[in-house]
């Protein structure tokens, strides 16, 4: 059932609280041993709030739309008086003392939460491979990876194990397992949801966003955990923002950009057919046009900068001290070493060294500063494709110079549409070296750099295996991809 399934069956009294989430735990009995989604479930606590709910209910209380609903959450997010460990060695013990902003608001609205979800340790990574728990698994076929790092989450929301999950997005960790695993994944406009009590990564790209089973779901979650919150100052209220599709008069349709540099060279051609397909269909009722995001080659070494040096930084608290189980040693230096090395696995480690030296003296300018000057062009690719065009602008008056030379800017365009993922989901130990794991967020990285909003939603299979289609939109634009998802999502049925 989704969401709004569920909320209609409870609304009518056709099932209850208790029974979802007893049948919910039995899946989860059966199924996780070998799907590896969930590191912890919170099976008596769970049942307690459910009876609760459901007594409450026969008392006479109108059901809000999450009340009762049991949700998985990525191990990187505070639950008060639970474990939240990153699926890392180094914060295996260590119980949250608070609970995260959307944590409050879900509890507010009544959710369950069903357990902590298996990741990539502290999110690194793009398979569930790097958990220092074991890796998760794809529900569609178990050789393969649910993708990552909120592969639990996916796994467990694609597995029918939760009913919907919460994820974390730094550079595709919602939408690249949303994708593998057949379900629908938002990244969230930088700052519409607060971090507060996020484990961070890369502070300056972390967005916390919803997977579920539909569109609609997404949305109603979002509703939910979005909104200003004084504990992260780059959170902001959403208010109006693209709260009505940004229609101008007298044309109804969107105007939807085909970026060619998602679909060249490196894109698995079936996954680009099953995208031309609905591209096909969009254009029977939307103009459709090719656009040009000219910096997007840059995105992903822009990324592997930027990410470490952020992740050096975060990471520099887990010392055995501050944080961080403690491995004695007769003085301090020694302590953090042994703490630190047998706590931390090896992409953590690779990525604090990397962050260590670009932030250091006399490369910091050479690396991390332009890195930064990177980004801003990145997110001007998309600022300009985005801008509503002045009245007379001419394609000649609006033409820019980028280092690929002239290029006229088309402009207007709502929203974007492209691949989530280059590839259907591989197997797990396919991808040992580095490099060719970091690819497969070649599509996912550039929102992130840019702050925008983007998400994936399952358009078919190949081979039994899911294929998700991302859409992006400008800053605050989530309306504007929930409507188009929605219309999607119809076409596929
Ligand atoms: N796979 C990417 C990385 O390893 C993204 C991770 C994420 O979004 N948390 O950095």
């Amino acid at each position: 059932m989704t969401i709004k399934e569920f909320h209609e069956a409870l609304k009518n009294k056709k099932t209850s609280v208790k029974g979802t989430i007893v049948s919910y735990l039995d899946k989860i009995k059966k199924e996780n041993k070998n799907l590896n989604a969930y590191l912890e479930v919170f099976a008596e606590e769970s049942m307690a709030r459910a009876e609760d709910i459901d007594k409450r209910i026969e008392e006479g209380e109108e059901p809000l739309e999450l009340l009762g609903v049991p949700i998985a959450m990525k191990d990187n997010i505070l639950i008060r008086g639970h474990i939240a460990s990153a699926a890392s060695k180094i914060l295996g013990n260590y119980v949250a003392s608070y609970d995260a902003f959307v944590i409050e608001k879900l509890k507010k609205a009544g959710v369950i939460f069903l357990g902590r979800t298996n990741m990539d340790e502290f999110a690194m990574g793009s398979s569930t491979e790097n958990s220092a728990y074991g890796p998760a698994r794809n529900p569609f076929d178990s050789e393969r990876v649910p993708g990552g790092s909120s592969g639990g989450s996916a796994a467990a929301v694609g597995g029918g194990l939760a009913m919907a999950a919460l994820g974390s997005d730094t550079g595709g960790s919602i939408r690249q397992p949303a994708a593998f695993c057949g379900v629908v994944g938002l990244k969230p406009t930088y700052g519409a949801v607060s971090r507060s009590g996020l484990i961070a990564m890369a502070s300056s790209l972390d967005q916390i966003g919803p997977i579920a089973q539909s569109v609609e779901d997404a949305e109603t979650i979002f509703n939910i955990i979005s909104g200003k919150d004084g504990l992260d100052s780059t959170s902001t209220e959403l208010g109006d923002h693209g709260a009505k599709p940004q229609k101008r008069p007298g044309r109804q349709a969107d105007k939807i950009g085909v970026p060619k540099e998602y679909f060249s060279e490196g894109l698995d051609l079936r996954i680009k057919k099953s995208i031309d397909d609905i591209i096909g269909k969009l254009s029977k009722d939307h103009e459709i046009i090719e656009i040009s995001l000219p910096h997007t080659k840059y995105a992903l070494d822009c990324y592997y900068i930027i990410v470490p040096a952020e992740v050096s930084s975060n990471m520099a608290r887990y010392d055995g001290i501050r944080y961080g189980a403690r491995q004695n040693a007769p003085d301090l230096l020694d302590v953090y070493k042994k703490s630190r090395g047998e706590g931390i696995g090896l992409e953590v480690r690779r990525r604090i060294l990397l962050g260590t030296y670009v932030l250091s003296h006399g490369y910091y300018d050479a690396y991390y500063s332009r890195a930064q000057k990177v980004r801003a062009l990145i997110k001007k690719d998309f600022d300009e494709v985005f801008k509503k065009p002045a009245r007379d602008a001419t394609p000649a008056s609006n033409a820019s110079r980028s280092d690929t030379g002239w290029h006229s800017v088309v402009g207007g365009v709502d929203v974007i549409v492209a691949p989530t993922t280059p590839s259907l989901p591989f197997k797990i130990g396919e991808k040992s070296d580095p490099l060719s794991m970091y690819l497969s967020d070649i599509y996912t990285i550039p929102a992130n750099l840019a702050g925008i909003p983007a998400l994936s939603l399952p358009i078919g299979k190949i081979d039994n295996l899911p294929v998700g289609m991302q859409l992006i939109a400008p800053h605050f634009g989530e309306r504007r991809l929930f409507g188009l998802g929605r219309e999607i999502e119809k076409m596929i049925k």
